[in-house]
Order: structure tokens, then sequence, then C-alpha cells
């Protein structure tokens, strides 16, 4: 009978962030390592270390998600022009922004989601950006 004993909110394990599953416990010096799920190849998982670990991995793969998914540059086809999108949001932002001057309920409400959609698309990416690099 030794050793510290185990903290389970910090155990260095496996875990899928699509699925929810755990694999463990692995060696700390694993953390970070990607993974494949054995549901699903395409699946976001790593090694973490414990349940913070596994919460920033969800976000990770939600992130991942939106920047494939739901993201104007994907819907757009400018994945590979980062800085087309950049100019094209800018220039939109700023048409926007005098769009939503004019006094018309039928222009304001449509300019309103779309500026708050840019916005939230910029702060996104650039979470992505800081978390990925
Ligand atoms: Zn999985």
């Amino acid at each position: 009978m030794g050793g510290a004993p185990i903290d389970q909110h910090k155990q260095v394990l496996g875990y899928c962030a699509e699925c929810d599953r755990e694999w463990g416990p692995a060696r700390r010096e694993h953390l970070g390592r990607w993974l494949e799920c054995p549901e699903n190849p395409c699946h976001y998982a790593a090694v973490v270390r414990g349940d913070t670990g596994k919460h920033w991995l969800r976000i990770e793969s939600w992130l991942r998600t939106y920047e494939l998914k739901i993201s104007p540059v994907n819907l757009l086809g400018l994945k590979h022009k980062a800085g087309y999108w950049v100019l094209i949001r800018f220039v939109a932002l700023v048409f926007f922004l005098i769009g939503s001057s004019v006094d018309s309920t039928y222009l304001w409400i449509p300019l309103l989601c779309l500026t708050g959609y840019l916005l939230a698309d910029i702060l996104i990416a650039n979470t992505s950006v800081a978390l990925f690099t």
C-alpha cells in the first residue's frame, strides 16, 4: 500500500469528444496524442487529462465541426482562399453597417442577423486559430 491516491478528475485517458467514450488509463507522456475512435475513425479523439481535458476536446470538436460545416468560408467554397474571405467579410460588414442606418425594418432585421453571423464567425475563427496553432 503506497503511492499517492489517484485523483479521478485528473486521470490521463483516451477520450472521444463525439461519442463521449473513454479509454484508459493512458500514460502521461501520451497526452495530446490523437486516437482513432473504434466507433468512427473520423471522430475527434485524443489522450487528455481529466474532466477539463475532456471539456476542451469537446470545444475543439465543436469548433472543427463549425469550420467544416457551418462556416461561411466553407459554404462559399473559399476554404483555400482565406485572404479573399477576410476581404469579403470586411466589405460585407461595412455594407451592413451602412445599410442598417436605413429606416426600414425589412432591411434592418436581415442585415442585423447577417452582421451577427459574420461577427460570430470572426470570433469563432480566431478562437479556433488560437486553439489549433
Ligand atoms: Zn467516437
